[in-house]
């Protein structure tokens, strides 16, 4: 039976939507609502916004949900009832940028659309299936047993998706791929799928962790935390948005965050967007390099996002002689992310 899937991506002031029919997997819409409940905006809130996106699309089956975090407790997409609104509402605490504007496109549409089925994809879920040791911090155990501080990582939708599309490239089934994928964009990760299944990720407790990424600093030092704060007299929320809004390309180069505009300079001969260019560079090489060792043999390395899916030099350079000396060379290739398309077919298949 055919169904009409709508796909919501709510951010804190945002509702970006695809609508699909599955399992034909055709787009029949798609757009974005912005500055939701900002000064100037004639969309109070996400209720308004969502009113208004399903004024122009009719009857729909059911709606799939993009959700950050799903801490430990959810492993799969879920069927949205009151129960799972408050599990996501207290992954908050762990997610509070992300958890709660997920929910408020959630509860929008619990109120505007009642009846109809929902269901929570989540971006941690793919990476449920990490080793212990792979998502233990070197902290005291207890603080992973009372505050639920380890390794979650992130883009675990995108990153399936690669899986997906790399049973179709090598023509193997899931659990006989071993693949690098490697998600760029302003956020950047990059993951280690062993026979299927995700085994370690760059991105950490939160999407800090890892990579050199637009405006986030990836990693770092931790002494350098507490460091920085004496040295600047800075309060805790002041350095969050240093390390999150004010670091990465945008911080290194002093001039973006936008990978296109650090190309130009560099080729202008700007010296410190060439060295934030080389920083990016240089960690995914490094991450590679670590991820071939985890993973023994590797089948295939994959590129997405705006920066893998766009910037071929920069695809060219991470990849340049990587895999030299290897008897048997992993395929490289760039795919483009559907994350949309994979929340749409996980909704499909739990509500059909
Ligand atoms: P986000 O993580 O916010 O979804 P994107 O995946 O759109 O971000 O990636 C943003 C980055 O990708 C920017 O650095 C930008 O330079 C690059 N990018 C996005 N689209 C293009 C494009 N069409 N051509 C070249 N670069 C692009």
């Amino acid at each position: 039976m055919s169904m009409k899937i709508l796909v919501i991506n709510s951010g804190s002031s945002s509702i970006k939507y695809e609508l699909f029919l599955m399992p034909q997997k055709a787009v029949l819409k798609k757009g974005h609502i912005d500055k939701i409940g900002e000064k100037g905006s004639l969309i109070r809130d996400h209720k308004q916004g969502l009113k208004l996106i399903l004024e122009k699309l009719g009857y729909i089956s059911c709606v799939g949900h993009r959700v950050v975090h799903g801490g430990e407790k959810f492993h799969s997409p879920t069927i949205i009832n009151s129960k799972v609104i408050e599990n996501i509402r207290a992954l908050s605490a762990l997610a509070p940028l992300h958890n709660p504007a997920n929910l408020s496109g959630i509860i929008a549409c619990k109120q505007v659309l009642k009846n109809v089925p929902q269901v929570a994809v989540f971006d941690t879920a793919f990476h449920q299936t990490l080793p212990e040791h792979a998502y233990i911090y070197g902290l005291p155990y207890d603080y992973y047993k009372k505050f639920k501080i380890r390794k979650y990582g992130f883009h675990g939708i995108s990153h399936e998706y690669m899986l997906h599309e790399a049973r179709r490239i090598l023509n193997k089934p899931l659990n006989k791929i071993n693949l690098i994928s490697c998600h760029l964009g302003n956020g950047a990760s990059i993951s280690a799928i062993y026979k299927g299944s995700s085994v370690d990720t760059s991105m950490g407790f939160t999407p800090l962790e890892g990579l050199l990424m637009g405006t986030r600093c990836g990693d770092l030092d931790p002494a350098l935390i507490t460091y920085i704060m004496r040295l600047k007299k800075l309060r805790p929320g002041r350095i969050d948005e240093i390390l999150n809004r004010e670091s990465g390309l945008k911080g290194i180069s002093g001039i973006t965050n936008d990978m296109r505009y650090i190309k130009k300079a560099a080729l202008k001969g700007n010296k410190r967007a060439q060295l934030a260019l080389d920083i990016f560079v240089y960690r995914i090489r490094k991450y590679i390099g670590a991820y071939t060792a985890v993973l023994g043999n590797v089948d295939l390395l994959v590129f997405c996002g705006g920066i893998g899916e766009n910037q071929r030099s920069v695809v060219s350079a991470i990849s340049r002689g990587l895999f030299n000396n290897f008897k048997k060379k992993p395929k490289v290739c760039v795919i483009k992310t559907r994350e949309e398309l994979l929340i749409a077919e996980k909704a499909y298949d739990l509500v059909k």
